[in-house]
């Protein structure tokens, strides 16, 4: 059984992790975004594919694929679902955050930052690299502190401030670093899982209102799991 393991997250390590325990024969794949990406145990491939074509020629060579990449990597989840139809994929996606009545949502970048354009002047922003320009328009002559793994290539305003670092983050970091920007709004995905809660609770400590962007919809007509557990279960269960 040769498994193909669409990574980038920290779940998808953990799977990777066990399988190869179990002596499953399993490949990571790995975008290549990050200048110095953690790496999974076991074999990994970093690069994309080369669009759904790409990797229809590629699976010749595996007998399954879980897609464990993160919950806003759309176009890999898409192009898995496009480009498997005759090899088993389950999806493994980690669960949001439990909604906080106190959060403010917003369905795209563009609405986030309009939204914390209306609640604060000192935006503390932590979306990722690639959706930053999506903040520029409303947010260009805010102090923005934008906290990113790798620096962005986008010319960032002159009022904003970047910070390159990467989670998993504490909570007194998190109030530490907020309090010091004197940061009086928290943009965010709905990530959900552990390495980056904290900001979460520092913002709720500190009164912080939060805009939280609504995860893109799963794939359609692909089994999907939660839990590492299930995706290790559904892997070693796949005939
Ligand atoms: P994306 O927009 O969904 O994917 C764009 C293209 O990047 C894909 O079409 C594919 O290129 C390539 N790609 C993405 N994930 C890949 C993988 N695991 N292996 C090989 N190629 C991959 O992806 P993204 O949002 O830029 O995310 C890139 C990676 O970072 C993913 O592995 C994801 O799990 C991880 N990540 C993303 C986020 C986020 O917020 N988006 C956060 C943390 C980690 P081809 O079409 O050429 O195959």
């Amino acid at each position: 059984m040769r498994i193909l393991l669409l990574g980038g997250t920290s779940e998808a390590r953990e799977l990777a992790a066990l399988l190869v325990e179990a002596g499953v024969d399993v490949t990571t794949s790995l975008a290549g975004r990050v200048a110095r990406p953690r790496l999974p145990v076991g074999k990994v491939r970093i690069g994309g594919f080369g669009g759904v074509e790409g990797l229809r020629a590629a699976l010749a060579d595996y007998d399954a694929v879980v897609d464990a990449t993160h919950p806003f990597a759309l176009g890999m989840t898409a192009n898995a679902a496009a480009a498997c139809t005759d090899l088993p994929l389950l999806r493994l996606e980690r669960p949001g955050w439990d909604p906080d009545p106190a959060w403010h949502y917003a369905q795209t970048h563009e609405e986030a930052a309009r939204m914390a354009a209306g609640l604060g002047e000192r935006p503390f922003v932590t979306v990722g690299r690639q959706e930053l320009a999506r903040f520029v328009p409303a947010l260009g002559e805010r102090a923005v502190l934008a906290r990113v793994v790798d620096v962005p290539e986008l010319e960032l305003p002159g009022a904003w401030r970047l910070l390159t670092s990467r989670g998993p983050y504490l909570l007194e970091g998190e109030l530490e670093l907020m309090a010091g920007h004197r940061a009086d709004v928290l943009i965010t995905k709905d990530s959900g899982g552990t390495y980056t809660w904290p900001k979460m609770a520092a913002a709720g400590r500190l009164g912080v209102p939060v805009v939280v962007v609504r995860r893109p919809a799963g794939p359609e007509g692909v089994p999907t799991v939660h839990r590492v557990s299930d995706a290790f279960d559904w892997v070693t269960g796949v005939e």
